[in-house]
C-alpha cells in the first residue's frame, strides 16, 4: 500500500472575512469549492495553485499554503523524486507537466550583466535622441551590387530576399489552437499588430477568426502538418518549420481527441475526436538536405515572397544544426532553449532534457560567425524570456530577436501553475471549455499583452541608451557590453563573456 500522499497546498478560508458570496465555487475549474448550508467547504487536494479564487474573492479571506506537510527532508530523495515513483508505482504511466522546466537549475541570465556608460563615454537619453529598435529578420546580402544607370539613376542589381520588419525585438511565440483557446490567440494577434510585432500560429492551423490579422502571423509547419494547405501559407507573413521544441527536444506532440471539437477539428484539417498526433521526426526529412529541400519547396509554393524560419531544439549540437539551417534558403532559425513552454510534456523531458537558451544562442552566434555566415541567417532565442533584461542578454549573446510564450499567457492572467495539460485553466487560456473560454475577455486581453510588450521595448531603449548604443542591431552579438557573475570559467568561455570586473 503506498496510502495517500501530504496534500501539495493548503487552502484556508478565513471565516471572519468570508461573506458566502460563493465567486471562489464558481471560479475554481478543479472543484476546490462547496457550499454545505451557509458555510464554504474546501478539498484542497484538489488545488493546483492557479490562484483564480484568489485573484477572485472580493474580501481577500482565501489564502494558499505550499507544501504545509512535507517528507522528511533528505537532499536527494526530494518529494518531487518520491511522488513521482509513487505515481508510477500506481499508474506504469508517463508523468506529464506543463509549462516550462521545473528543476532548479540555475538561470544564466540572472548571472550576466550588463554594462551601462560613466564619465569616458556618453550615455544617450531615449526621450531626447532616437534608440533604433526595429529589426529585420531574414538573410542580408554580404555585399550589395549597384550600377549606375544611363542619366544617373543607381540601379539595385543584388537580388534582395524578403525580411520581415519587427518594430520591437520581442515576438509571441508559436502556441497552437486547441493547446490554448482560440481568445487567447486572438488577443495575442491583436497585440502583435498593435505593437508592430509577429506572432506564431502554432501547429494547429490558423482559425478564420485570426484571417484579419494573418499579416502579423506566422504560420507554423510541423511533422503532423495539421491546417497546411496553399491557402494557410499564403496568409501567413512568414512560414515557420518546427523541427523541434525546447520543452521535449526528440519527441513530438499529442492533442488528445476529447480536445479536438469540431472548430479544431476543421482549423487542423483532421476528424472530429480524433487524437492529433505530431511525430517525433518529419518523416520527409533525415538530413539537412531534406530540410533545405522542404525550405525550398515552401518557398517555391509561396512564390519566394516569404520568409522561412526552422525551429529547433537547444541540444548539445544546437551550433552545428544552425550552421547547417544557415546554409539553406531558411531566412531565420528559432532556438528553443530548455525552458520553453508547454502544454503538455513528459516531465522527464522537460525537466532533462535539451541546454538553457543562453548558451545555445551564444554557441550558435560565434560558430555563424566563426564560419564567416553570420548575415546568412537571423537568431531567434525562445524559452525562458521572463523580462527586457533577459530579451537585452540575449541580444547581446547573438540573437536578433526573441519569442516570448509564458510571459505572454502570464500577461492575459496565467499563473504558471502547470496544469495545462488537464483543459480546465480556469483563466480561459490553456483550454476549450466554453465557459472556462468566455472567461477570458479577448479585447482585455489583448491590452495587457500589448502593455506588456510596449513596457519591455520602453526598458530595452533605456538599457541602450545607458550603454550609450543607439540601434538594436548594434548590441547583437555585443558580448564586451555583459559580464559573468559567478559563472564558472568553462560556462564563460561557452558564452564568451568576460568576468565582472574584468
Ligand atoms: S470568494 Fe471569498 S468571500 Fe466569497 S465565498 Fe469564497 S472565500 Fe468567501
Ligand atoms: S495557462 Fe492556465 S493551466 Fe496553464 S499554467 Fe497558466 S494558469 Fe495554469
Amino acid at each position: 500500500m503506498i496510502g495517500s500522499l501530504p496534500p501539495r497546498y493548503r487552502i484556508s478560508i478565513d471565516p471572519v472575512r468570508c461573506m458566502e458570496c460563493g465567486r471562489c465555487i464558481e471560479n475554481c475549474s478543479y472543484g476546490v469549492f462547496s457550499r454545505d448550508g451557509d458555510r464554504i467547504q474546501v478539498n484542497s487536494r484538489n488545488c493546483t495553485a492557479c490562484h483564480r479564487c484568489i485573484a477572485c474573492c472580493p474580501r481577500d479571506a482565501i489564502s494558499l499554503e505550499e507544501h504545509p506537510c512535507d517528507y522528511r527532508s533528505h537532499p536527494l530523495w526530494t518529494r518531487e523524486a518520491r511522488e513521482a515513483i509513487y505515481n508510477q508505482a500506481r499508474t506504469g504511466r508517463i508523468i506529464l507537466a506543463g509549462m516550462g522546466n521545473a528543476l532548479d537549475y540555475p538561470v544564466i541570465f540572472d548571472r550576466l550583466v550588463l554594462d551601462a556608460c560613466q564619465v569616458t563615454n556618453p550615455s544617450l537619453d531615449p526621450l531626447r535622441e532616437p534608440i533604433e529598435l526595429t529589426t529585420h529578420l531574414g538573410k542580408r546580402p554580404a555585399k550589395l551590387d549597384l550600377r549606375r544607370r544611363e542619366g544617373g539613376d543607381v540601379e539595385l542589381r543584388t537580388r534582395l530576399t524578403p525580411n520581415l520588419r519587427i518594430e520591437t525585438p520581442v515576438m509571441i511565440g508559436h502556441m497552437s489552437y486547441g493547446a490554448i483557446s482560440l481568445n487567447a490567440q486572438l488577443a495575442m494577434a491583436r497585440a502583435a499588430k498593435e505593437t508592430g510585432t509577429y506572432m506564431g500560429t502554432g501547429e494547429g492551423g490558423l482559425h478564420a477568426a485570426l484571417h484579419p490579422y494573418q499579416d502579423r502571423m506566422i504560420v507554423q509547419v510541423a511533422s503532423g502538418r495539421f491546417g497546411v494547405n496553399i491557402d494557410y501559407l499564403e496568409r501567413g507573413a512568414a512560414i515557420e518549420i518546427k523541427i523541434g521544441q525546447g520543452a521535449k527536444p526528440g519527441i513530438g506532440g499529442h492533442l488528445p481527441g476529447e480536445k479536438v471539437c469540431a472548430d479544431i477539428s476543421r482549423t487542423r484539417m483532421i476528424p472530429e475526436g480524433s487524437d492529433a498526433i505530431s511525430p517525433a521526426p518529419h518523416h520527409d526529412i533525415y538530413s539537412i538536405e531534406d530540410l533545405a529541400q522542404l525550405v525550398r519547396g515552401l518557398k517555391e509554393a509561396t512564390e519566394w515572397k516569404k520568409p522561412v524560419f526552422v525551429k529547433i531544439a537547444a541540444v548539445h549540437n544546437v551550433a552545428a544544426v544552425a550552421a547547417g539551417i544557415a546554409r539553406s534558403p531558411a531566412d531565420a532559425v528559432v532556438v528553443d532553449g530548455f525552458r520553453g513552454g508547454t502544454g503538455a510534456a513528459p516531465t522527464v523531458f522537460r525537466d532533462h532534457v535539451g541546454i538553457p537558451i543562453e548558451a545555445a544562442v551564444a554557441s550558435v552566434d560565434k560558430k555563424l560567425r566563426d564560419q564567416g555566415i553570420r548575415n546568412e541567417i537571423s537568431v531567434i532565442a525562445s524559452g525562458g524570456i521572463r523580462g527586457s533584461a533577459d530579451v537585452a542578454k540575449a541580444i547581446a549573446l547573438g540573437a536578433d530577436a526573441v519569442y516570448i510564450g509564458t510571459a505572454a499567457l502570464a500577461a492575459m492572467g496565467c499563473r504558471v501553475c502547470g496544469n495545462c495539460y488537464r483543459g480546465l485553466c480556469p483563466w480561459g487560456i490553456a483550454t476549450q471549455q466554453p465557459d472556462l473560454v468566455a472567461r477570458l475577455n479577448p479585447d482585455e486581453a489583448s491590452i495587457q499583452v500589448a502593455n506588456l510588450i510596449r513596457a519591455w521595448t520602453l526598458e530595452l531603449a533605456e538599457l541602450l541608451g545607458a550603454a550609450g548604443i543607439n540601434s538594436i542591431e548594434s548590441l547583437r552579438g555585443n558580448r564586451d557590453r555583459l559580464r559573468g557573475y559567478m559563472l564558472d570559467e568553462s560556462l564563460m568561455e561557452v558564452l564568451d563573456v568576460r568576468a565582472v570586473g574584468a
